[in-house]
């Protein structure tokens, strides 16, 4: 039977601002949408905790035995400056300014984004489509939006009307904000907006002269608002209806507000059941961004090169660290603080790996079912990762008494005890037993340097050292094998 079918999850849904009990539309089934990052720059710590977060809520969907579509698009197209309705792309302003094609910013920094994910051990995304790749479908969803009369054509660009939608429906349902609040951020001319209400936000907008991401439409030749894509995204891989939408607090207003409004319009219902906000990573004390420079770069961290660092930390410390906190509390980014959980991840990567020669009793001396209820229910209760964590850490102190005779367990329950630490460690936090890998690497060059000594005795004829070196090799379980390439190594 698979796993879900027993464990009853709980999402604190953004939306209610509640926990409620998860059930998907189609059963056994999960559609998940989360935003992806804007491709103009280097994705930060910050923009990672988001990502890791979700990662983590995959894994945990995949281990219960969902079958999962998650989409998570790129955003290459119509995000302008300050989540502004006017002002520059910022993928436009940095072609501009490095004078490369905007498409070579956008692959610099897929490439980038990719690479980050994989050095931290992401699982991919189902689907991963871009805005540009879907221009058609957003012009499609605009005249929608227009028959609906919820938007207008103003000088060649394409408005939501927010006043009119909030006649009928609540405009600020998801952020909380009033109407009257939830101006868009709109360069005024001498007072003068092309917009009828300042609420009102893009859904296209006319390209200037300079603006050199530009595509045709019935409206102008231009660019979609920013918002649009998701809606478009979403509904096209996922139904207008979906599970799960997730992305970081900050994405509230104005632009999930403005997917609700612009899907909403279109289906005649919510587009998402369970909404998902991950609080934001700080650094001194203010939220990691690049607009502001106060971030700290995922590859600084493997190199320990930002003087933020102490030294050079490995992507699972970085995965430990962020899941000890819960995804909606704050996250403060300290370098003491990632000396901290480091110590606790060697902790939890030794104790597993003691895990296969624990000896065994005729009973057991903890209640192994028990403790695993305990943490499947940590993580059914909103993915509460910091307490899954202390029941890992109960397993770490009961392998630690059994080392010691202080405690005992049956052959049984440590096949339970061990493919569950194993599975929440690895599969499901998605943490890398770094310290396997370190001492592999150590042995490697011991090996080597053996050979090398082997080598330089055959060619000194010094048989009785160099079979003395293969021969003691081979007693620990390492067998040398001469070829023409020179000598390799397997490990029985
Ligand atoms: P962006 O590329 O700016 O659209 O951001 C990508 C994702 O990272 C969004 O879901 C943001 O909400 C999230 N994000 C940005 N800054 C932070 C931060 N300091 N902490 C956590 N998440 C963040
Ligand atoms: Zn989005």
């Amino acid at each position: 039977m698979e796993l879900y079918k027993e464990n009853q999850l709980k999402i604190y849904n953004s939306l209610s601002k509640t926990k409620e009990a998860f059930k998907p539309v189609h059963d056994g089934h999960i559609g998940m949408y989360v935003c992806g990052p804007t491709v103009y720059s280097n994705a930060h710590l910050g923009n990672v905790r988001t990502f890791m977060f979700f990662d983590v809520a995959f894994r945990y969907f995949l281990h219960l035995g969902y079958k999962v579509r998650y989409v998570r698009n790129i955003t290459d197209a119509g995000h302008l400056e300050n989540d502004a309705d006017e002002g520059e792309d910022r993928i436009a302003k940095r072609a501009r300014l490095e004078e490369i094609e905007p498409m070579e910013v956008v692959q610099r920094y897929t490439v980038d984004f990719h690479d980050v994910l994989k050095k931290y051990n992401f699982l991919p995304p189902s689907i991963e489509p871009t805005a540009t790749g879907h221009i058609v479908e957003q012009i499609e969803m605009i005249k929608e939006i227009i028959e609906k009369g919820l938007g207008y054509e103003i000088n060649g660009s394409v408005y939501f009307d927010v006043v009119a939608y909030n006649k009928n429906n609540h405009y600020g349902i998801l952020s909380g904000r009033k109407i009257e609040d939830a101006i868009h951020n709109t360069r005024t001319l001498d007072g003068q907006s092309d917009k009828k209400n300042p609420q009102d936000f893009a859904l296209w907008k006319k390209a200037g002269e300079q603006h050199i991401m530009r595509w045709p439409s019935p409206w102008s030749d231009g660019f979609p608002g920013w918002h649009l894509e998701c809606s478009v995204m979403s509904s096209k891989y996922l139904g207008s209806q979906f599970d799960i939408h997730g992305g970081g607090m900050d994405l509230k207003f104005p632009h999930h507000e403005c997917e609700i409004a612009q899907s909403r319009t279109c289906s005649g219902h919510d587009p998402v059941n369970y909404w998902m906000h991950t609080n934001m990573l700080l650094l001194n004390g203010q939220k990691m961004a690049k607009s502001t420079g106060n971030f700290i770069l995922p590859d600084e961290i493997l190199t320990g090169d930002n003087k933020v660092l102490s030294k050079a930390f490995s992507a699972s410390v970085v995965r430990f660290f962020n899941m000890q906190a819960n995804y909606r509390s704050i996250l403060d980014f300290s370098s003491d603080a990632l000396e901290a959980s480091e110590k606790g991840y060697l902790k939890l990567m030794e104790a597993i790996s003691s895990l296969a020669n624990l000896s065994t009793q005729n009973s057991s001396s903890i209640n192994i079912s028990e403790w695993k209820q305990r943490c499947y229910a940590a993580m059914n209760d909103d993915f509460n990762t910091p307490v899954l964590i202390s029941h890992l850490f109960e397993g770490v102190k009961f392998i630690n008494q059994i080392k010691e005779d202080k405690a005992s367990i049956t052959a049984e329950d440590l096949v339970i005890f061990a493919a569950t630490m194993n599975a929440f460690v690895f599969d499901v936090l998605g943490l890398l037993n770094d310290v396997k890998e370190q001492s592999s690497d150590k042995i490697d060059g011991v090996v080597a340097l053996l050979i090398k000594l082997r080598k330089e005795a055959r060619e000194n004829k010094e048989w009785d050292l160099s079979d003395q070196i293969r021969d003691e090799l081979l007693a620990l379980g390492i067998q040398l094998k001469d070829g023409r390439e020179g000598t390799t190594y397997s490990m029985s």
